[in-house]
């Protein structure tokens, strides 16, 4: 019966990282949203920028790091490249 219960608890607390995981995506997806558009997600103002850019090699997924000149909002995102084509 207790094992049970053990079985249960566990569950849970892997259902709500698994949530936090996903809503955390939502979050970060969101952001990036507005970034492309140009706009930053804090203070919503125009004009962030795209302060570094670092990639592993060729192709692959590149971290790119955005700033907002008006606020102190840096944050970086993995960004996977289209096409490894060349
Ligand atoms: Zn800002």
């Amino acid at each position: 019966m207790n094992t049970l219960y053990l079985i249960l608890f566990l569950l849970i607390i892997l259902i709500g990282s698994v949530a936090t995981y996903i809503y955390y995506l939502k979050e970060k997806n969101h952001e990036l949203e507005s970034i492309k558009r140009g706009f930053c997600p804090k203070c919503g103002q125009k004009g962030i920028m795209l302060t570094d850019q670092r990639s592993a090699g060729c192709c692959g997924p590149k971290i790119l790091t955005f700033t907002c000149p008006h606020c102190e909002y840096t944050n970086s995102f993995s960004i996977e490249t289209p096409s490894c084509s060349s």
